[in-house]
This record gives C-alpha cells, sequence and structure tokens, in this order.
C-alpha cells in the first residue's frame, strides 16, 4: 500500500495511490494520515479497502510529507563504507546517530532554499524507516515488526554548518526544506526485502549517486534495535538511514556544491521519486 496526502502545504488530505497509479482520496475513510494510522491493526484496516471505492483525485496536487505529526526525525550518518571513504572518515563501530529538526520536513518536490550565505549546501539520497509501534529496547530479529513502512528522503546538509562550526552535526543537517520526504510511504509488506533497493540521484540530469541499501554497514533491523535502546521510537517517528557514496562533498577533483537553479531528481527502488528545484535564501 502507498499512502500520501496530498493539497496545499498545511492543508494536505489523506490518500492512497491504487495498482493503476489513480490517487485516490482517504478524506472519508480519516481525517489525515496520522502516527495512530501507522500501528498494524489500523494498517489492515486501510489495506482491506477497495481502493476503486474511493474518490479519485484527478489533476496532479502538490503531495506533502505522507504523515502527518512526526515527533522525531532521526538520521543515520556514515552508513555506507564508501561514503565513509569519500568524506575521509573511517567506517564508524557503532551508528552514528543524529537529529534533524522536524521543522526542516517538507514535501517531496518543494522547492529547497539554501540557508542564507551557503556556501555548502549537498544532497543525500536515502532510505528512510517510518516506525508503526511503539519501539524500546526491541531485539534486532524482531525490530522490522515495529516499521509501518518505507520513505524516500533527501537528508540535506550544509557541510560548512556540519563539520567546520564546531559541536555536533545537527547545525548542518535541520534547515528549513532540508527535509523532503515522499513521494509516498509504502508498507513495508510491498516493500520486500529492505536490504536489496537501489538508489539513485541526479543533479542537473547528470547521475552523482547510484548505491543499493545492500551496502549498509547497518542494516534497518539493526538501527531499529539500536536506537530504540537510547530514544523510544513511536508512532510516525522517522530514522533516515545513511547516503551511499557521491555526495557533493566527496566530488573529485574538487567539491560541487547545490546553486540556485539546480534540479535534483533522487529515487529508491519500489518507493518512488522526488524532484526539486533549488532556490537562494529568502525571508519567510
Ligand atoms: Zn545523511
Amino acid at each position: 500500500m502507498k499512502l500520501l496526502r496530498y493539497g496545499p502545504a498545511g492543508h494536505e488530505q489523506p490518500g492512497m495511490l491504487d495498482a493503476q497509479g489513480t490517487l485516490r482520496s482517504l478524506t472519508g475513510i480519516i481525517p489525515d494520515l496520522l502516527p495512530a494510522h501507522l500501528a498494524p491493526q489500523s494498517l489492515a484496516r486501510l489495506a482491506a479497502l477497495n481502493p476503486a471505492s474511493l474518490p479519485a483525485v484527478r489533476d496532479a496536487p502538490r503531495l506533502g510529507v505522507p504523515i502527518a505529526g512526526t515527533r522525531k526525525f532521526l538520521a543515520i550518518g556514515l552508513n555506507f563504507a564508501d561514503h565513509a571513504a569519500e568524506s575521509n572518515l573511517p567506517i564508524p563501530t557503532e551508528p552514528v546517530v543524529f537529529t534533524k529538526a522536524v521543522s526542516c520536513l517538507q514535501g517531496p518536490n518543494d522547492p529547497v532554499m539554501l540557508p542564507k550565505d551557503s556556501k555548502k549546501s549537498d544532497w543525500e539520497v536515502e532510505l528512510g524507516v517510518v516506525i508503526g509501534s511503539t519501539a524500546r529496547y526491541v531485539e534486532e530479529r524482531e525490530a522490522l515488526e515495529y516499521v509501518a513502512g518505507y520513505v524516500v528522503v533527501n537528508d540535506l546538509s550544509e557541510r560548512e554548518y556540519q563539520i567546520e562550526r564546531g559541536g555536533t552535526w545537527d547545525k548542518g543537517k535541520g534547515c528549513d526544506t532540508f527535509g523532503p520526504v515522499g513521494p509516498w510511504l509504502v508498507t513495508r509488506d510491498e516493500v520486500g526485502d529492505v536490504q536489496n533497493l537501489d538508489m539513485w540521484l541526479d543533479i542537473n540530469g547528470v547521475r552523482k549517486q547510484a548505491g543499493n541499501t545492500r551496502t549498509m554497514i547497518f542494516g534497518v533491523a539493526t538501527l531499529v534495535s539500536y536506537v530504540s535502546r537510547f530514544i523510544t521510537l513511536e508512532p510516525g517517528d522517522m530514522i533516515t538511514t545513511g547516503t551511499p557514496p557521491g555526495v557533493g562533498m566527496g566530488q573529485k577533483p574538487h567539491p560541487v556544491y547545490l546553486a540556485p537553479g539546480d534540479r535534483i531528481r533522487l529515487g529508491i527502488e519500489k518507493l518512488g521519486e522526488q524532484a526539486q528545484t533549488v532556490h537562494g535564501w529568502q525571508r519567510r
């Protein structure tokens, strides 16, 4: 099942994508796609609906973040060995956990705005994990049962803020518009083996990142179990799980960063695609 939210920012309505690719409204069924709808029994209720019985949304509306009410947007750093190498950093012995501010969440195709005076804004295609049930000290072998589904995330990052300004990475990770999520949440049953999904990202039509979730250092089950020993994971929380090589910081012979007018396209097998245009900073 592919669950989504559509409509103007702040006024999204719940929907699903049917097997033919038609957007179907869930407005008559649920008020919005909320964390409470991600529990296994709630997902089962939505899955039991006949999509053809739901109103089709004919125009191509803006898509929002697929889930409303996310309270934590956690992230894993350096989770692909090749990306750690291009970052000139050692392969972590335990997952690197940091936070992206929930205020950076936005729809999958909303414009990306560079932070004020940013010179080193960068891209990162990532698999996002959406939590469906409260997870505390869960064992690795049962960890996936706490996952509702998966999303594409662009973990946009300001490298100067992240690396050169002292302290933790969080300063370069939570800038406004730095968290496009979607186009939809694909439920776990529809994804199959989450550790074998191709992922890619293009800048202005040129392939920059090409990877596969099979080369993660720490897989999804390990990450959910690991994080749950430190932070209680709640329905609607997201963990974005690290990026393969090919970020701007790792380009040769010298790094390349985002500039106004750049077009970003990214996607993950079975999870759909995002497209963003980059804009300069504007007060809002
Ligand atoms: Zn990342």
